[in-house]
């Protein structure tokens, strides 16, 4: 009898699918076929599969025969690799150059922002894959244009979610910057920052244990989420003090190196030198380091690792791998003047044996990642860049090398960005009902995580763009078109 009933159940499925699939109203809706899912949250690729994207959202998906219909058009993509759009986690999508003006009569050090900038990095990011990102701070006012001119679609580029102008002490200055001095002018600034529809409060490197408490306490009350690169002031500290995500693979307080070695490390250090001392010296399998990282797992602080700024500055001294000349196109040309004049700065104060030391010290950077990841710290994936470009790759690229599966990194850059940015249910996988974002890639992903980059075409919310469209886009915002 079983086998009858099963054959009955599995007619009546077949007809209950055929009617459904005739009612299906498929005007207005796009089908995409012929390509290999990879999907990270199954871990599975599947071949010749197919989706439908209606109204910005999957409609419907499967492998084999895709269904038939009056769509509005069909796209073949055979041969190339489906995924979920990737996440730029950390990606300051409005700045531009480094700048200097006067403020008050004071010299001041800026980020200019907003305009052509922007418009040249959301289409970069886009071209490399990246559908949404996380701005770990910006000039308040350039990022909610970003929002507004997104939202309108007359920008193309990815969504983001922000943290508004950074809160650092002088010299920095200008609008992407703000150093609230009084209850009054914290509350101001956070109000401002919430009112323009900010969703982080960024706290930096420079400000007393006094002023991230002060800082944490005002954001939260303004439903602002606070962030914060740290520098002298050690993440265990700044945990206690209600940070609740943390920047970059920096951990450099000298309170987190056990007391005999903390004689001969120097922290705050223009120089950048604490950027690899701290790692020399660090014992990342002691109590203090392993308090550190417990807290973190134990109060789910999320912790944004940006390896890039580690590898690009233990590598100042020759940028021609990182940044090969073929590829600068995709770095806005100002933007990419003044950085590159920052390491400089840094090739002509290191010694050679300083960026060899530097060099041996990665692979302990790589260790912090992988204990942090082992401990279960929620670890999102971002570049320190302004969004996506090739650098976007090898950050993945160092993820695995820190001893994190191909698949989960893949996971973290799509499904697990997204959840921890607040957006899981909207991005971040392949799925019904979720935005239509996606990446068609050349090259498999699995077999290399780096090949990420190779993007053939992106789809956000629905919109289909070609990488080399979206690359003479951009070339066409620095020419001034
Ligand atoms: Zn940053």
């Amino acid at each position: 009898m079983f086998p009858t009933h099963h054959l009955l159940a599995s007619l009546v499925g077949i007809a209950l699918l055929a009617g459904c699939s005739a009612r299906v109203d498929y005007r207005g809706a796009s089908l995409y076929t012929g390509f290999i899912l990879v999907d990270p949250q199954a871990e599975t690729s599947t071949l010749n599969s197919w989706l439908v994207i209606k109204q910005g959202a999957i409609l419907e998906m499967g492998a084999g025969t895709p269904p038939s219909g009056d769509f509005e058009d069909v796209h073949d993509l055979s041969g190339l690799y489906g995924m979920p759009g990737l996440i730029d986690a950390h990606a300051h999508v409005t700045a531009g150059p480094l700048d200097s003006g006067i403020e008050d009569g004071s010299p001041y050090v800026g980020v200019r922002s907003g305009g052509a900038y922007a418009r040249f990095n959301a289409a970069i990011a886009l071209a490399f894959g990246i559908t949404s990102i996380r701005n770990p701070g910006g000039a308040t006012e350039a990022n909610a244009e970003y929002d507004r001119m997104i939202a309108t679609g007359t920008w193309v580029g990815p969504e983001a979610v922000h943290a508004g102008s950074v809160i650092e002490p002088p010299p920095f200055g200008g609008p992407s910057f703000a150093y609230p001095t009084t209850p009054e002018e914290w509350d101001a600034e956070a109000a401002r920052q919430a009112a323009a529809g900010m969703t982080y409060f960024k706290l930096y490197t420079d400000l007393t244990e006094a002023e991230l408490g002060e800082g944490a306490r005002t954001a939260k009350a303004h439903g602002l989420i606070p962030i914060a690169h740290l520098n002298a002031v050690s993440w265990s500290r700044a945990v206690e003090l209600g940070v609740e995500q943390l920047e970059h693979a920096l951990p450099t307080s000298p309170e987190l190196l056990e007391p005999d070695v903390r004689a001969d490390y120097v922290n705050p250090d223009p120089t950048g030198r604490y950027m690899f001392r701290w790692f020399e010296l660090a014992d990342l399998g002691g109590p203090l380091v392993g308090e550190m990282i417990r807290t973190l797992a134990a109060r789910r602080i999320h912790v944004d690792l940006t390896l890039m700024v580690q590898d690009i500055t233990f590598h100042a001294d020759d940028l021609t791998e990182i940044f090969p000349a073929s590829e600068r196109r995709y770095y806005h040309p100002e933007s990419f003047a003044t950085a590159m004049a920052n390491y400089e700065a840094i090739a002509g104060l290191w010694t050679e044996n300083e960026f060899d030391r530097a060099r041996a010290a990665w692979p302990r950077v790589l260790e912090l990642a992988q204990r942090l990841h082992r401990a279960g710290v929620p670890l999102m994936i971002g570049t320190d860049g302004t969004g996506g470009a090739p650098v976007y790759a090898r950050e993945l690229g160092h993820h695995v090398a820190a001893g994190i599966p191909v698949w989960e990194v893949l996971r973290m850059a799509t499904a697990r960005n997204a959840e921890l940015m607040g957006w899981g249910d909207k991005t971040g996988r392949i799925a019904v009902g979720m935005e239509a974002d996606l990446v068609f890639l050349r090259s498999d992903p699995v077999e290399d995580v780096r090949h990420v980059r190779e993007v053939e075409i992106v789809v956000t919310d629905g919109h289909p763009y070609r990488a080399d469209e979206l690359r003479a886009v951009a070339q066409a915002i620095l020419d001034g078109s």
